[in-house]
């Protein structure tokens, strides 16, 4: 068995000691090669439950980061720019979904929420929140690690992945948005877009298949206590559809979801 103590990418302190059994054979090293391993960053304020979290995810070779509350959570997602976040839904200082939220409008980063059982308000929240996937507690490590893994592919994360390179472009065919300069592109050419849509676009392109409402829309773009109307989506939608439609009267891109909202194609 070895013991590893993990340190809190912020201050350096001990976030939690972990230990695994050395025959698995998939250490970070052993999986990295020289490569740099995805890094994983984990907010879970239940300390047994994290050591436990760490523990598979050192096995399974990726680095990982801890923090056990909210706020800590964010500054080292900002610091260590992970390739993936676990994220507990109720969390000390700061709530989960509103670190989730936060994360969200700096980075593409994919973000999987444990919340504490099946209720379906944990769920929507989620969604909402812009995170990618959930896991209710109590879950099985296995499925967990499953799932950690099959979300890293899906955003392209392999091992040879650099870690610090924060995923923050966002591809979708020929229409590439860079969510830290702003700036967005469609084959190849800027495409002029206000602030607003800018932030409704890459709203949904971010979650491709996934359709929004139009309250989810207003509280991702405007807050949760914007009391607008929500004729504004629609208002947006249609500005968008002008810049990035081919025929804006017959959307291919983002469609219109008969009585739900929206849904970018892909
Ligand atoms: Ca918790």
């Amino acid at each position: 068995m070895l013991r590893v103590t993990l340190e809190d990418a912020d201050s350096g302190r001990p976030a939690a000691e972990v230990s695994f059994s050395a025959r698995r054979g998939t250490s970070p090293a052993a999986l990295g090669g020289g490569m740099a391993a995805p890094t994983v960053l984990v907010v879970e304020d239940e300390e047994h439950l994290l050591q436990a979290l760490c523990s598979s995810l050192v096995q399974e070779g990726y680095q990982v980061k801890t923090a056990q509350d909210g706020e800590q959570g964010l500054e080292v997602a900002r610091s260590a720019r992970p390739d993936l976040v676990i994220l507990d839904v109720r969390l000390p200082t700061m709530d989960g979904r509103e670190v989730c939220r936060s994360i969200r409008k700096e980075s593409a980063v994919p973000i999987l929420m444990l919340t504490a059982g099946d209720h379906e308000i944990d769920r929507v929240a989620g969604l909402e929140m812009g995170a990618d996937g959930y896991v209710s507690k109590p879950f099985s490590m296995r499925e967990l690690m499953a799932r950690v893994k099959a979300m890293l592919c899906r955003s392209r994360m392999t091992p040879n992945h650099a870690p610090g390179d924060w995923p923050k472009v966002l591809r979708a065919g020929d229409l590439e948005m860079d969510l830290t300069s702003h700036a967005a592109k469609l084959q190849g050419q800027p495409l002029d877009l206000k602030p607003k849509e800018f932030d409704l676009l890459a709203l949904l392109v971010s979650h491709p298949g996934q359709a929004f409402t139009r309250e989810q829309v207003l509280q991702q773009l405007w807050g949760y206590d914007y009391a607008g109307d929500t004729r504004a989506v629609d208002v947006h939608i249609r500005w968008l559809r002008e810049k990035i439609e081919e025929d804006p009267s017959h959307p291919r891109r983002i469609s219109t979801v008969r009585g739900v909202g929206y849904r970018f194609e892909g």
